[in-house]
């Protein structure tokens, strides 16, 4: 895709986006774009910063770890933000701390403490988002959502960890209005948590074919990558 491809792909998941806060007499500003960049070559990473784009998401660490050098190398823009979306493996947690400003798949309290133990020793405060697994499905990362309680009032203790709300990917379906339900489940935990005495200001949800309802249903973070940047390889999904 050349640049101008790029320019109305831009142009065109903005007014998704639009019609669907308006839709909802929701503040457009609320809800952040996070483009999606896995599989997606460094250039063309830096072809988004040039037409505005300023927080990108990385699913996999190893390949986050090559490219987001090799893109602070060739921008002169300096206030990018990366978002961990992917599975995060243990052995990977001290890479993710140094690379990413927010990682929205922790899923356990182990994984909370080892991110916030690295976190202390790299002198960071790590915010994180709770992935939840609303499906149960087995192919999924993320928690059940009657454990997340449990997760927050550990994380409580955990001073360099800084949760900040909740992630989830519903299973997906070719018609969109049919994961409105896991949407309004998500934000209905965030209103129990809440009630509860927790903060949790974000909502991560909604991909390429479902943002406008995850919009309507009150996500504050989208996180797309196929309306911005094409299908992706097969090989590679
Ligand atoms: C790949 C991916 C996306 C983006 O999906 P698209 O359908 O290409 O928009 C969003 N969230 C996560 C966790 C992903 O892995």
């Amino acid at each position: 895709m050349a640049d101008t491809d790029l320019f109305d792909a831009i142009k065109t998941v903005y007014t998704r986006m639009a019609r669907a806060a308006i839709k909802a007499a929701r503040d457009l500003t609320a809800v952040r774009l996070v483009a999606v960049t896995k599989e997606v070559s460094a250039g063309r990473v830096v072809d988004a910063i040039d037409n505005g784009l300023r927080e990108f998401g990385e699913s996999r660490v190893q390949i986050a770890r090559e490219k987001i050098p090799v893109v602070r190398e060739m921008t002169g823009v300096e206030s990018l933000t990366w978002h961990c979306i992917g599975h995060l493996q243990k052995n990977k947690v001290k890479t993710a701390v140094e690379l990413f400003d927010l990682i929205h798949s922790i899923d356990s309290v182990e994984l909370a403490s080892l991110v916030n133990e690295q976190a202390t020793r790299s002198g960071k405060i790590q915010r994180v988002l709770v992935e939840v697994n609303l499906a149960r499905e087995e192919s999924k990362h993320g928690m059940g959502k009657d454990k997340v309680i449990n997760l927050l009032e550990a994380a409580d203790w955990m001073k360099n960890l800084q949760v900040e709300g909740l992630m989830t990917i519903p299973p997906f379906f070719v018609d969109p209005e049919k994961t409105r339900p896991y949407f309004s489940e998500l934000r209905d935990l965030r209103e129990n948590i809440e009630a509860r005495g927790f903060v949790m200001k974000e909502l991560s949800m909604g991909m390429s074919n479902d943002f406008e309802i995850a919009i309507e249903e009150g996500a504050t973070i989208v996180r797309v990558g196929t309306a911005l940047f094409g299908e992706r390889r097969k090989e590679a999904a």
